[in-house]
């Protein structure tokens, strides 16, 4: 029996085990796919952001205002790699696109948001050279930056997990049932979990876990955003996160470098029909690229080296629904965590702490706890000298299986045994960037499955790309 059991493994759920697992609780956390961070937080922008934007009074601007710090915070003890590079929003010379630079000006000092001001164009052209000569008038956003998502859930994981959280994947909830005080989880496989308390971070799908205990009063939007990814002799275009304005749609389409160095240009925001809708369409990409040059107009898209899509679980409030279950006690609905979602990761964390200690939930702090997670990149961060040194007592990480993104058997072998382990290609793929350049994994994939195999004791043709029916190979011939 479990004291909490949580229902989705994205940044929310993986963030909620990691700042839970202080306590002496026994935690389960439950995901449908085969993996960690298999959702919108697998796909978005990774933009910490500043909290400008958000309707002053809602829990978004204030979990946004809160956020910011702690997230930085967190990111720093768990290893999860950020840069505080600072975002512009940008108006383009009309007289309503200034007028809103101004509004959000004001909304950021309203929300208490530090470090904000506005510059004339030619002033951000000084700290960003390649901005359009069309911006006017910019807001400089100085706490903002940027994460990589998949990293951060990792991470958070990673984290709990060392601390005593049971992760099972393959775990998709099909009934939740309350027998006196006791729910009682049960898998589409028929796998049963008990537990006392049942927080619901199931993204795209919350709204459908919340049904199955009676509660009907949201139904999550799904919205698509498409992305392209540029090649790393992209990365240094900008600095900066460039925004423009951000319209009814939301935020707009951004140019941004990531934390590993590429450079990201989209989203866009289309009403889709499932949260599962990540493909992407040429009407979706060319827009993207249309919008992305009007920031900064010498992007050069013949360095695509990816497209992709995530799906934002949107409600038509517009804002955050985190609160207890209507139909049920014991049970918290985190729902409609769209942007700034991830940037809200530790401070959602805490506040459904708060909501679940208003429940009767007693939480004694451990005496045992380890806030740090072993930096998985200290291979990658050493000088030359010091990879020498290390390679010659452990020759694995002397071996390079991804040429493209200088990755090697030892950083893979890391992953694949490491909490939570990588199962699959993609699983490798995202927590050691083996097969996220130029080649996107056509040299090292086979290499990889080897090392996947062998680590796993499973068979070459079981080895899957991203989940159940991806094997890549059918037989020997
Ligand atoms: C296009 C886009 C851009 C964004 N940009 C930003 C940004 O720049 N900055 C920012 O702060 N935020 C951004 N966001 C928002 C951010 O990505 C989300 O707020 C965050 O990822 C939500 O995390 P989550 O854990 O709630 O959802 P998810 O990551 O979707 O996780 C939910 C998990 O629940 C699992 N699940 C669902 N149903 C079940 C079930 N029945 N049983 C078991 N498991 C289940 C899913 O498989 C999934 O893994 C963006 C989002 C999108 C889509």
């Amino acid at each position: 029996m479990f004291d909490v059991v949580i229902v989705g493994a994205g940044v929310i759920g993986g963030m909620l085990a990691r700042q839970l697992s202080k306590y002496d609780l026994k935690i389960c956390l439950l995901e449908k796919e085969n993996d960690v961070a298999m959702g919108a937080s697998k796909a978005n922008s990774g933009i910490v952001h500043g909290g400008y934007d958000p309707e002053p009074g809602t829990l978004k601007a204030k979990l946004n205002a809160e956020g910011v710090q702690k997230l930085y915070d967190v990111a720093d003890e768990i290893h999860a790699p950020y840069r505080k590079n600072g975002s512009f929003v940008c108006a383009f010379g009309t007289p309503e696109e200034e007028a809103t630079v101004r509004e959000l000006y004001e909304r950021g000092l309203e929300n208490g948001i530090p470090g904000l001001e506005i510059l004339t164009g030619d002033e951000a052209r000084v700290l960003e050279p390649a901005l359009s000569p069309a911006a006017s008038l910019v807001l400089n956003v100085t706490n903002a930056g940027i994460v990589c998502p998949y990293e951060m859930t990792v991470a958070a994981i990673g984290n709990a997990m060392d601390n005593g959280t049971e992760l099972k994947v393959n775990f998709a909830v099909s009934d939740i049932k309350k027998e006196q005080d006791v729910f009682v989880v049960t898998s589409a496989g028929g796998e049963v979990v008990k537990g006392r308390y049942v927080v619901n971070c199931a993204g795209g799908y919350s709204d459908r876990v919340a049904a199955m205990v009676g509660d009907d009063f949201f139904k999550i939007i799904p919205r698509a955003g498409e992305y392209m990814l540029l090649d790393k002799n992209e990365g240094s275009r900008v600095s900066h996160t460039i925004f423009q304005v951000p319209s009814k749609d939301g935020k707009g389409i951004l140019v941004s470098p990531t934390v590993d160095g590429n450079l990201l240009t989209g989203p866009t925001a289309t009403v889709v029909e499932s949260p599962e809708a990540t493909s992407t369409t040429p009407a979706g990409l060319d827009a993207v690229a249309r919008l992305a040059a009007k920031s900064v107009p010498s992007v050069n898209f013949r360095q695509v080296i990816t497209s992709f899509s995530g799906v934002r679980a949107s409600e038509k409030s517009g804002d955050f629904i985190i609160c207890p279950a209507k139909s049920v006690e014991n049970m918290i609905h985190v729902a409609a965590i769209d942007s700034p979602g991830l940037t809200c990761c530790v401070s959602i964390a805490d506040y459904v702490i708060d909501l679940l200690r208003e429940a009767g939930l007693a939480m004694a702090p451990r005496a045992d706890w380890c806030p740090t997670r072993e930096n998985p990149h200290a291979f990658r961060e050493m000088s030359d000298e010091e990879k020498d040194a290390y390679i010659k007592e452990h020759p694995a990480y002397g071996k390079i299986v991804c040429r493209c993104e200088t990755v090697s058997e030892g950083e893979i072998r890391d992953a694949i045994r490491r909490n939570p382990p990588a199962c699959d290609i993609d699983g490798v793929k995202r927590r050691t960037r083996s097969g996220m350049g130029r080649c996107q994994g056509g040299f090292c994939m086979p290499y990889v499955m080897r090392l996947i195999s062998e680590e796993r004791g499973v068979a070459m043709e079981s080895v899957t790309k991203n989940g159940k029916g991806s094997t890549p190979l059918i037989g020997k011939l």
